[in-house]
């Protein structure tokens, strides 16, 4: 299917909008719009890190989240954070009140890992959502971004 982050063709066109664009910015936005929005249960990338079928450097985990480093990391500290079963939650856009639990749970493994990474003067929460909202893989995740001055507004 088109719109399934894991086909093989779609993740060389992910990997290779992050190693190619002239800006980190630049890149993610290319990731973004390089990924179709997929099936609420369409499998993508992050299964296959959840399954341990490829690496990532795993921060935090346990029976409900996971919390590793992204690939292609925006400031010195960028975790993202994800639920181990999707249910669904593609993105933020298709939360059901069914998910109040996992969406509390994601924001505060995220301030637990905040405090694990030393991210004591402040760090940067980011849900991105759809292709508008730069999201490149469809299986919900919250970033959690530190260690450098953050600016405002964001790009
Ligand atoms: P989005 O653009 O959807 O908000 O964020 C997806 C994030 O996943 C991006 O920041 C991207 O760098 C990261 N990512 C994509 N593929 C991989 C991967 O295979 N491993 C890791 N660790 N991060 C990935």
């Amino acid at each position: 299917m088109s719109g399934n982050n894991n086909s093989i063709s779609d993740r060389i066109c992910v990997l290779a909008s992050h190693f190619t664009g002239s800006s980190p910015m630049a890149s993610e936005k290319e990731a973004a719009l390089a990924a179709t929005p997929s099936d609420a249960d369409a499998p993508t990338i992050f299964d296959k890190i959840i399954n341990k079928e490829i690496p990532s450097t795993v921060v935090y985990e346990d029976d409900k989240v996971l919390a590793f480093r992204d690939i292609t990391p925006q400031a010195p500290t960028h975790i993202l954070i994800i639920p181990k079963v999707k249910d669904g939650l593609s993105g933020l856009s298709k939360a059901e009140e069914r998910h109040f639990d996992i969406l509390g749970r994601l924001l505060y493994t995220a301030k637990l890992v905040a405090k694990q990474e030393g991210l004591d003067e402040g760090f940067r929460i980011v849900i991105n959502d759809g292709p508008k909202g730069c999201q490149s893989v469809y299986h919900i995740h919250v970033h959690l971004l530190g260690g450098r001055q953050m600016n405002w507004p964001p790009g």
